[in-house]
């Protein structure tokens, strides 16, 4: 599979509903949908709230807490686009507000990622978007912005 369109890792598709949340994630915000009417939060984006059927859902900025539900360990590229990251983490990453998410588990060793594992989003560039990734919380990125606050 090499030399063809797998030699670059896959945009995700943006459509009407999902345009706010790609927009977003290109400015390092990780945005929910919230339902005005139940409270519920989901992920993916929909027209109607899956908890309760109503329209009046809005988006908001999730916190970007996370833990890992479950995960595995990616040793074989699955096109040439990904044979410089393997191995890597493929996970489902329960957020802060509810909804679960899959995503990668970034910037740590993938046998330290464990299932409870406290992480927070980050984003990985990728063409003129941004894809939503996980870290351990309070790994280096945070660190970094803490030094940064306290001077
Ligand atoms: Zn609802």
């Amino acid at each position: 599979m090499t030399g063809d369109v797998f030699d670059s890792k896959p945009l995700p598709p943006v459509n009407a509903e999902t345009r706010p949340f790609w927009d977003a994630c290109a400015e390092g915000k990780l945005l929910l949908q919230r339902c005005d009417d139940c409270g519920a939060h989901q992920f993916y984006p929909r027209l109607m709230c899956s908890a309760c059927g109503s329209r009046a859902v809005h988006w908001v900025q999730a916190n970007g807490q996370g833990e890992v539900r479950t995960f595995t360990i990616i040793r074989r590229a699955v096109s040439a686009a990904f044979e410089a990251d393997v191995p890597y983490v493929v996970a489902l990453v329960q957020l802060a507000e509810g909804p679960t998410m899959m995503s990668n588990i970034v910037g740590c060793p993938v046998e330290a990622v464990h299932i409870g594992m406290a992480v927070e989003v980050a984003f990985e560039p990728r063409g003129t978007m941004a894809v939503p990734v996980f870290e351990l919380a309070g790994g280096p990125a945070s660190r970094l912005a803490g030094g940064l606050a306290e001077g």
